[in-house]
């Protein structure tokens, strides 16, 4: 089944992946409607009112919901006629939204158990890791899983799990627990196959994959058991070759962990480059390019190219990156000194392009006010002399002369009163604009630190190219 993040639904339904409860602009929260964990006579209870999960299902997505105790309902209650709900006491007469889920949502309703990445970050971060449909991320580490969803959005190509899907997120996170609830979820949101959590700690052990890992202690401990997916992996016999293990063969890498520059020496390509140079094409044969991401033992063993004198030893080493085709990193530190020691440690191993960001996202609320209109909530006055003034104004008028006239008094406050709305209508024209940051806008104040690793290119690769330039001429 496609999961609900990725192919909404046009009406809530029970299901695993939660629904999104839009309470306010500002608070939000996921709802299980999940057959095997709850029943339609389960009651969504808030300061908005009372919302038995049956009132919830089958309405469309996006949809107002009334509270279920309103109007009628909640005299008959008052006068003891009405059901018990079991929600307990007198309900407000409030509404919500019920929303389906998205990435985005999740990432300001999802139960945090750790600083998450807020979506103002994870689109900039996506964006410059060159991030599209079909391709392979590795996050570390992936606390509670925000930039995950963010991440499976931005590689899922369209198809339902597991038919022609390609992109894949590659999340690793030590903290053994959240690795467990991070699956959990993975597994109730429908991105089987579209995420893989490995727990373990990179900055110790690199980015290999769990599968790979749990062969390897098991080798230790001497418990090889040879099943479907080892074979497949080309596992011989029961020794583990590190060269026929799986490789995520990332190109786009994101680290937000605290010390990233002890995870960024592990990041290698899964294949060297060849330590001969490729072979020289003839003129009438065509033969792939050089760096298209085809691993060089492909294009060695090609049947459309000829002259293969010139591939001898291609050296082969297990890494988490593509063989060829260039890599983008982003890591996320809080402080100036991380990206110093995280910035010579990339330089130090070939990264090139390093580039620090700080994405300073602020909301601007823009109002119009008048600029001498009545004090008030918009606190209009310019200042504490007009205040005054306007005041005294207000109470002179008020404050009735013993020799004043009846008809005089009502006439004087017609005046006014017809002054008070001409000056208004003027202010009305000219009104002052102002602005104000809304206050509780959500981001995590990091730096971004961004960097390429070009593709491999060595004397040799240079010497063919050289070569093949000379056969076209
Ligand atoms: N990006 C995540 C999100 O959007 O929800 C939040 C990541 S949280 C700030 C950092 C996580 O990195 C923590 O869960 C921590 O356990 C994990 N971590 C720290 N050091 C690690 C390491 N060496 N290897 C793997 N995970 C690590």
């Amino acid at each position: 089944i496609p999961s609900i993040f990725l192919h909404p639904p046009p009406t809530i339904r029970p299901s695993p992946t939660p629904v999104i409860v839009h309470l306010r602009r500002d608070q939000l929260l996921p709802l299980e409607l999940n057959p095997f964990k709850t029943t339609p006579n389960e009651t969504l209870n808030t300061r908005f009112g009372h919302f038995p999960h049956k009132t919830l299902l089958g309405v469309q997505c996006g949809s107002l919901v009334k509270s279920s105790l309103v109007g009628n309902d909640r005299k008959r209650k008052r006068n003891g006629e009405a059901e018990d709900d079991g929600a307990g006491g007198d309900a407000p007469s409030g509404f919500i939204h019920v929303l389906a889920p998205t990435p985005e949502l999740w990432t300001i309703s999802l139960p945090h158990r750790t600083q998450v990445v807020y979506t103002a970050d994870s689109s900039y971060i996506l964006h410059r890791l060159r991030t599209r449909p079909g391709i392979h991320i590795i996050e570390a580490g992936a606390g509670s899983g925000s930039f995950t969803h963010a991440a499976v959005r931005g590689v899922y190509n369209g198809y339902p799990t597991g038919i022609g899907s390609k992109g894949k997120v590659f999340s690793y996170e030590y903290h053994a627990p959240r690795a467990e609830k991070l699956r959990e979820e993975i597994r109730e949101h429908g991105f089987e196959g579209l995420v893989e959590v490995t727990q373990g700690d990179v900055c110790k052990d690199g980015f290999r994959l769990q599968m790979g890992r749990d062969m390897r202690n098991n080798a230790m401990d001497g418990q090889i058991q040879l099943e479907e997916g080892v074979e497949k992996m080309g596992v011989n016999g029961d020794v583990c070759e590190e060269d026929s293990e799986e490789s995520p063969e990332a190109t786009a890498v994101f680290l937000d962990l605290p010390a990233p520059w002890l995870a960024v020496p592990h990041l290698t390509r899964n294949h060297q480059v060849p330590t001969a140079p490729l072979p020289i094409p003839s003129l009438d044969t065509p033969v792939p390019p050089t760096n298209t991401g085809t691993p060089s033992s492909a294009i060695a063993a090609s049947p459309t190219t000829t002259n293969q004198t010139l591939i001898s030893k291609i050296t082969k080493s297990w890494g988490p990156l593509h063989p060829t085709l260039p890599v983008q990193i982003c890591t996320f530190s809080p402080c100036i000194e991380q990206i110093h020691r995280t910035v010579s440690v990339l330089r130090k191993l070939s990264w090139t392009e390093c580039e620090m960001v700080e994405v300073q996202h602020r909301k601007l609320e823009v109002r119009r006010q008048r600029p001498g209109g009545m004090a008030g909530a918009d606190g209009a006055y310019s200042n504490i002399e007009e205040a005054v003034r306007k005041l005294k104004g207000v109470v002179g008028w008020r404050k009735r002369p013993i020799d004043e006239t009846e008809e005089n008094v009502a006439r004087k406050g017609r005046e006014n009163n017809n002054k008070r709305r001409r000056d208004f209508d003027e202010q009305d024209k000219n009104p002052i604009v102002t602005t104000r940051l809304e206050p509780e806008l959500k981001t995590h104040t990091s730096y971004l630190l961004f960097a390429t690793l070009p593709p491999p290119w060595s004397a040799a690769d240079e010497e063919a190219a050289r070569l093949r330039v000379e056969v076209e001429k």
